[in-house]
C-alpha cells in the first residue's frame, strides 16, 4: 500500500500516521523529520532548506523531491509506504505519480485529516517546537491552505481521496483512518483482479 496523509499543520498526523504504519507494516516517510534530521547534520540539502524551514515556507520543490526519490529507490520501500508531509505542491505530485508510474507504481489512496483552523491554532499553543512560534505557524497554515489545499482536488478528481474528520479523540481518529484504508485494500484487491 502506498498512502499519503494529508493535513494542515496540528490536525495530528503525527500520531495517525505512527499507528497506521505499525498496521500496514511500511516505512513512514515525513519530509518533516527528513528536513529536520538534514538540518541538525547540517548536509548541503539541510543547509539549503534552513531558512524556509524557520520561516515556516515550503523548501524549493526540487530540493524536497530530489530528497523523496532517494528515499522511495531504497529497497524497503518497494512494499509500500505512508507519506507524510509529501506531496505538498500540485508539481510536487505530478512529479511523484511519474516517479511511479515509471516503476509501474501507484499512490492507492489519500487521507485528508481536516481540522478547522480555530483548533490548529489552540492545539499549537500547547505543543512546542522551533517552528511553532505564532508567527511562523500563522505562515504555515497559510502555505497549507493556498499550496497544498488544492492537491485534495487532484486527488480527488482521481477518485483516491478519503476526506475524515480530524476532531475528536485520538483513538476515534485512528478508526476512521483504518475504514479509509481498509476502502484502499478494497478497490487496490479490485483492480488487482480486474488485471488478472
Ligand atoms: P507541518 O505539517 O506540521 O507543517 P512538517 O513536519 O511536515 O510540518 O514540515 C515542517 C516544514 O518542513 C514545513 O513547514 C516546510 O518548511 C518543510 N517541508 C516539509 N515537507 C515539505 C514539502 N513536501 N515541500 C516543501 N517543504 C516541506
Amino acid at each position: 500500500m502506498r498512502i499519503i496523509l494529508i493535513g494542515p499543520p496540528g490536525a495530528g498526523k503525527g500520531t495517525q500516521c505512527q499507528r497506521l504504519v505499525e498496521h500496514l507494516a511500511v516505512p513512514h516517510l515525513s519530509t518533516g523529520e527528513m528536513l529536520r534530521k538534514a538540518i541538525r547534520e547540517e548536509t548541503a540539502e539541510g543547509l539549503l532548506a534552513k531558512g524556509f524551514v524557520d520561516h515556516g515556507q515550503l523548501v524549493p520543490d526540487e530540493l524536497i523531491v530530489g530528497m523523496v526519490r532517494k528515499r522511495l529507490q531504497e529497497p524497503d520501500c518497494r512494499r509500500g509506504c505512508l507519506l507524510d508531509g509529501f506531496p505538498r505542491t500540485l508539481p510536487q505530485a505530478e512529479i511523484l505519480d511519474d516517479m511511479l508510474e515509471r516503476q509501474a507504481m501507484t499512490v492507492d489512496g489519500v487521507i485528508e485529516l481536516a481540522v478547522p483552523r480555530d483548533e490548529l491554532i489552540r492545539r499549537m499553543t500547547m505543543r512546542k517546537r522551533d517552528d511553532d512560534d505564532p508567527a511562523v505557524f500563522a505562515r504555515r497554515i497559510k502555505s497549507f491552505e493556498v499550496q497544498t489545499a488544492p492537491l485534495l482536488e487532484y486527488y480527488q478528481r482521481q477518485g483516491k481521496l478519503e476526506s475524515i474528520d480530524g476532531l475528536g479523540g485520538t483513538d476515534d481518529i485512528t478508526a476512521r483512518v483504518m475504514e479509509a484504508v481498509r476502502r484502499f485494500e478494497l478497490r487496490a484487491a479490485r483492480r488487482q483482479s480486474s488485471r488478472l
